[in-house]
């Protein structure tokens, strides 16, 4: 296992401080490793994280070359030519497990943005303190997004949250985590092969939820009442204003919509199971209010906002990788984690093979049925080089054979 930092390596170098976990802490498990502290149903720190991959590590019997950094990986020699900053080495196999988070996605008109303005990621975000005083805003309202816009304005600056698709969940629901419901109710292990719509399902934004010791739901509303100004997702910068979108209300019934029937999902399968006493009665929310006329352009000169947070989603990085495997627009090519070029998988990317692919909880199914595969395409390969060493031997054995009969 090669790590270009150290173990459990993003958790330490590319998290804000006060990050927790959106999963509570009994769901946050690794293989072997179940949560057994005082307090299942809280969230963890990154620092905890770190702290548990740190002990998964240890217990594994793979070693761990830590600060050695993969700079290419390309088809040669019946394998896979490794190049990294500590050596080369020949692979027959690879398994990319290198993160789906490890670039932030920031739009080309980012670079239209007028110089006065500063432009930051989550990647390098820490805390408020980091940022110029002034106003912020916070682009994307995703987990990322609506943690670090009320996290902002609890700093006391003035917020504005351009909201595009999103995913709205309570924090709980019938008096359980809405990630029990997620995972009890089959929802999380939808196959990717029994997806409707893949790509989407691939696509979609982290939903809107906050870990906090009083399990506390962040969406819209309670954004808009701690005072953030919720506008349209931002089109583009034209002449130094910024242009936002007018859909706000729509994206927001859209958003509402799908809450309903993913709650009406729970219910249904609650009512099958006979859950009966073991959950609260159904509950509905009420729809998210927007402001009237929300508006439609912010000029970026007038130094009412000092700095950009670009919470608009991360993407995997394969600079790396020299084999013809990325489609267009730069993703891994695979079905399923098993991709085109023979011997390469992946792990640890959106509906891989189950809605949970990317969480932590995921990993542990998809990697046992991505290893299985690897497993028999190695036998298979190490059968056919016996038979075809064999055929040969038989060849040499009978070209021989020939020779001394003549
Ligand atoms: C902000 C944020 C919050 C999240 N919150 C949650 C949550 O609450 N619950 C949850 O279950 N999941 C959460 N996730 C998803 C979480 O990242 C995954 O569950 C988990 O970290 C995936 O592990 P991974 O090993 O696949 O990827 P990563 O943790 O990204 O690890 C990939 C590793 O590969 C290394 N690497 C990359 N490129 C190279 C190279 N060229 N050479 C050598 N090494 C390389 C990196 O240094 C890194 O250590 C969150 C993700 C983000 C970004």
């Amino acid at each position: 296992m090669l790590e270009r930092g150290e173990v459990a390596n993003s958790w330490r170098r590319e998290r804000w401080e006060s990050l927790r976990l959106l999963t509570p802490n009994w769901q946050s498990r690794l293989p072997g490793l179940p949560y057994e502290g005082p307090d299942p149903d809280g969230y963890m720190t990154a620092a905890d994280v770190a702290e548990l991959i740190d002990r998964f590590a240890a217990r594994t019997p793979a070693p761990v070359r830590t600060g050695t950094n993969v700079t290419s990986v390309r088809p040669a020699d019946d394998g896979y030519h490794v190049t990294t900053s500590s050596g080369d080495m020949h692979s027959r196999a690879v398994v990319i497990a290198s993160g789906a988070c490890n670039l932030p996605t920031v739009p080309d008109f980012a670079s239209a943005v007028p110089p006065n303005v500063e432009q930051l990621t989550p990647l390098h975000y820490r805390d408020p303190a980091g940022l110029s005083d002034g106003g912020v805003l916070v682009v994307g309202a995703s987990a990322t997004g609506v943690q670090l816009a009320a996290e902002l304005r609890r700093s006391g600056r003035p917020v504005a949250l351009s909201v595009g698709e999103h995913v709205r969940l309570p924090r709980t629901y019938r008096g359980r985590d809405v990630l029990w419901w997620m995972d009890a109710s089959g929802v999380w292990d939808q196959r990717h092969d029994e997806l409707d719509d893949l790509a989407r399902a691939r696509r979609l934004p982290s939903p809107q939820l906050v870990g906090t010791p009083e399990r506390a739901t962040l969406n819209l509303g309670e954004l808009a009442s701690m005072g953030i100004e919720l506008v349209g997702r931002w089109a583009t910068v034209r002449d130094g204003i910024a242009l936002f979108s007018g859909g706000l209300r729509n994206v927001c019934a859209l958003a509402d919509l799908k809450l309903e029937r993913l709650l009406d999902l729970f219910d249904d399968w609650a009512g099958t199971e006979q859950l009966g006493g073991d959950v609260d009665a159904p509950e509905r929310f009420a729809p998210t209010e927007t402001p009237d006329s929300p508006r439609l352009q912010l000029d970026l000169r007038s130094g009412e906002i000092r700095t950009i947070v670009w919470a608009t989603g991360y993407r995997p990085d394969y600079r790396w990788l020299d084999a013809p495997v990325l489609d267009r627009k730069g993703q891994l090519r695979h079905d399923g984690g098993v991709v085109e070029s023979p011997g390469v998988y992946a792990l640890g990317l959106p509906v891989l093979r189950r809605r949970k692919s990317t969480f932590i909880c995921g990993i542990e199914d998809d990697a046992r049925e991505v290893v299985d595969h690897l497993a028999s395409w190695a036998s298979r390969r190490a059968a056919s080089a016996i038979t075809s060493s064999r055929l040969q031997n038989a060849n040499r054995t009978s070209v021989r054979a020939a020779s001394a009969s003549s």
